[in-house]
């Protein structure tokens, strides 16, 4: 589960309306494969409102 955890930290989702970043394990633990840059329909819980997040990979701090 740790592994789970680290690979969902490292995704981050943000809101193309209003900027609202959240880690992809912040939003509900979603697991993505792959590399890559992908969009999402969800709600922004940053405005409230249903649009397309941008997911995409960050760099893990400590981990290189
Ligand atoms: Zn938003």
């Amino acid at each position: 589960m740790e592994r789970v955890e680290a690979e969902s930290r490292a995704w981050f989702m943000q809101c193309r309306k209003c900027g609202y970043e959240i880690s992809v394990w912040d939003y509900g633990g979603l697991r993505y494969r792959g590399a890559g840059t992908v969009y999402r329909l969800g709600r922004c819980r940053g405005c409230q409102k249903v649009s397309m997040l941008r997911v995409y990979q960050r760099s893990q701090p400590g981990s290189d």
